[in-house]
């Protein structure tokens, strides 16, 4: 199995991408902690897990919570060797242009896309060099490298975990620690939220995606799953898309 001994802490693993990925994580042999604010979401999936699962109830963007759920999870698991920071949310209220955002938002949004990533890389870091190293996959998105005209804190703070993920790597990497690190980028997700938009909407999204539909919460959790295994032992500072061919198609040449 791909992830056969490992230990893994998966933020946001209560629901959609991440929970996907802890499905994916059990099955391929690890052991998970899923983190999640969502406490009724949190012990439901982990229950449904079964004996390899635990929940941590863990807000990312409290450096006491992540310093309480690693502890727990070297308690419960006796190591930490894979971290995925995939908990984020989008809006709070709605739509945030350039001109028209609340600075309050903007910071509750980044508190977790980007505050609470970067508290997870430092606890993880430090577990992971007392377990003899590990991997760390940060979840992204394809709105880090196109314009997001109408979630700019969103689109920012995914630019902001991309770089981020570059410097983890080549620090882990200086420091001789056997830690890699590396991001996905998902483009469009067929998540329960997904499904609730109307066809128009549905279809406006998958235009320019030359795979032509979305991809399923499982498809991303393979990339991560990927990354996080030692079949990717050569890859770190990596940004993978997970996009179905959205960021390499040439928008001039869309009908070709
Ligand atoms: P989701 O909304 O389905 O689930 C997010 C989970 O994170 C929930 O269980 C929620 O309770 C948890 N969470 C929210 N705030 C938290 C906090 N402060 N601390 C701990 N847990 C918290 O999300 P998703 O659609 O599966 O997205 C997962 C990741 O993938 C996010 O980082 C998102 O930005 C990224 N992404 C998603 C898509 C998409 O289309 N779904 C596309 C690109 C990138």
């Amino acid at each position: 199995m791909l992830l056969e001994g490992k230990v893994a802490i998966i933020t946001g693993g209560a629901a959609g991408i991440g929970l996907a990925t802890a499905e994916l994580f059990v099955e391929e042999g690890a052991r998970v902690v899923v983190a999640d604010l969502s406490e009724q979401a949190g012990a439901e999936a982990a229950e449904r897990l079964g004996e390899a699962a635990r929940f941590i109830r863990c807000d990312v963007s409290s450096d006491e919570d992540w310093a309480t759920a690693v502890q727990r999870c070297l308690a419960e698991f006796g190591a930490l060797n894979l971290l995925v920071n995939n908990a984020g949310i989008a809006f709070l209220s709605g739509r945030m242009t350039p001109e028209n955002l609340s600075l309050e938002e903007c910071r509750q949004v980044n508190r977790v896309n980007v505050d609470g990533l970067m508290l997870g890389c430092k606890h993880g870091i430090a577990a992971m060099r007392r377990s003899g190293g590990g991997a760390i996959v940060n979840l992204a998105s394809v709105a880090a490298v196109f314009a997001s005209p109408l979630a700019v804190p969103y689109g920012a703070g995914k630019a902001a975990v991309a770089q981020f993920t570059k410097t983890v790597a080549q620090y882990c990497a200086k420091q001789g620690y056997g830690i890699r690190c590396n991001a996905v980028l998902p483009g469009t997700i067929d998540t329960p939220l997904y499904r609730t938009f109307s066809e128009e909407v549905r279809a406006a999204n998958l235009r320019g995606v030359p795979l032509g539909r979305a991809a399923s919460t499982r498809e991303v959790a393979e990339a991560i799953a990927f990354l996080c295994s030692d079949r990717a032992s050569y890859i770190t500072g990596a940004l993978l898309p997970v996009d179905g061919g959205l960021t390499a198609a040439n928008p001039l040449r869309a009908g070709d």
